[in-house]
């Protein structure tokens, strides 16, 4: 039987978080209809808290097809991440595999789009990336922001870095500073040194194999230095402990424009500066082995399972927190 009803999430603003039901209508041609099975917190979720959004926030999705539109064949029951990034699939970019550089981007699922802090929700199909039979969704979601991410950063990096570097930084251990912590071996870092104010954070990035760095003052110490907070003071510290010929791959993100040092010091620093974006749909495969090796490991440490209903708890407890990643898992999938 087909279900009719969905309760959503919306977020007026001001840190508020209301819930409404809506009927659902027929899915649209080349899309399909999601029971929500997992949605994670974002910390750039804590923005639109702030902001207020005009659509269903929640972009990190794991879900159940249900139902699909025309031209769309795909059988229910197919249990799938959703990839935020609407591409457009055909311009030289997407023909290229590089789906998170379209030229034709218009929408993010959960900023322009209803994303899935809701029952259900509708996606392009070609935004459904489906999950291995062995990958649990309560991992596979750690797939997008957490690993998807990090691992593309690091393919990145990897591009201007081929031979590898013995010791890299991690400033900030929120969820993709840990991700980033996770698989770093896999891309040629030997060791990673991790810093973060928050002692909680930093004990579970020592739990999941890093050295909490002690000097954050002297310039010059790292080949390879990854921001993932967006804070100025991060930002600042990423650039004076890179050595010249290393990179600092920017992650983070905030509302504060990145600044380049109007020092000498700077100026003479030959280094790269890296910027990425989510990651292309062609690295999914590969991720998949990158999740079998640390999600699990990553899951038991970050996340904390809750109902939908819990969500204004959840964000208090995460804009506060307490939690590293909270994700709203249904009755269903847990
Ligand atoms: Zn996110
Ligand atoms: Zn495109």
């Amino acid at each position: 039987m087909t279900t009719t009803t969905s309760v959503r999430a919306r977020f007026p603003g001001d840190g508020r978080i209301d819930f409404d039901t809506v009927t659902l209508g027929p899915v649209a041609d080349g899309e399909v209809r999601l029971r929500v099975d997992v949605c994670a917190l974002c910390g750039s979720d804590k923005r639109l808290l702030r902001s207020g959004s005009p659509v269903v926030p929640g972009h990190e999705i794991g879900g159940t097809v249900v139902e699909t539109g025309a031209g769309v064949d795909l059988p229910t029951g197919t249990r799938a991440i959703v990839y935020i990034p609407v591409f457009c699939g055909t311009c030289r970019r997407c023909a290229a595999g590089r789906t998170n550089q379209c030229l034709r981007l218009t929408q993010l699922i959960g900023w322009q789009r209803d994303g899935g802090f809701a029952e259900h929700v509708d996606v392009p199909a070609r935004c459904l990336l489906p999950v291995p039979d062995d990958v649990p969704l309560t991992t596979a979601v750690l797939g997008l922001d957490t690993v998807g991410t990090a691992a593309h950063a690091l393919r990145l990096w990897q591009r201007v870095q081929p031979d590898g570097v013995d010791r890299a930084l991690v400033v900030g251990a929120g969820p993709l500073g840990l991700g980033v912590i996770s698989v770093a071996g896999a891309f040629g870092v030997g060791a990673v040194d991790v810093a973060d104010p928050h002692e909680g954070r930093l004990a579970t990035a020592v739990a999941l194999g890093a050295r909490a760095a002690e000097d954050l003052d002297s310039e010059n110490q790292y080949d390879l230095v990854i921001e993932v907070s967006g804070a100025t003071a991060a930002r600042e510290t990423a650039q004076r402990v890179v050595a010249p010929g290393g990179a600092v791959v920017v992650l983070g993100e905030s509302d504060q424009p990145y600044a380049m040092p109007a020092t000498p010091r700077w100026r003479r620093t030959d280094c790269f500066t890296i910027r990425s974006f989510y990651f292309p749909t062609s690295e999914v495969e590969a991720n998949w082995d990158l999740l079998r090796d640390s999600g699990a490991a990553l899951r038991d440490r970050l996340t904390v399972p809750l109902a939908l209903a819990d969500l204004p708890d959840a964000f208090a407890r995460f804009v506060a927190g307490d939690y590293l990643k909270p994700c709203i898992v249904s009755e269903d999938a847990r």
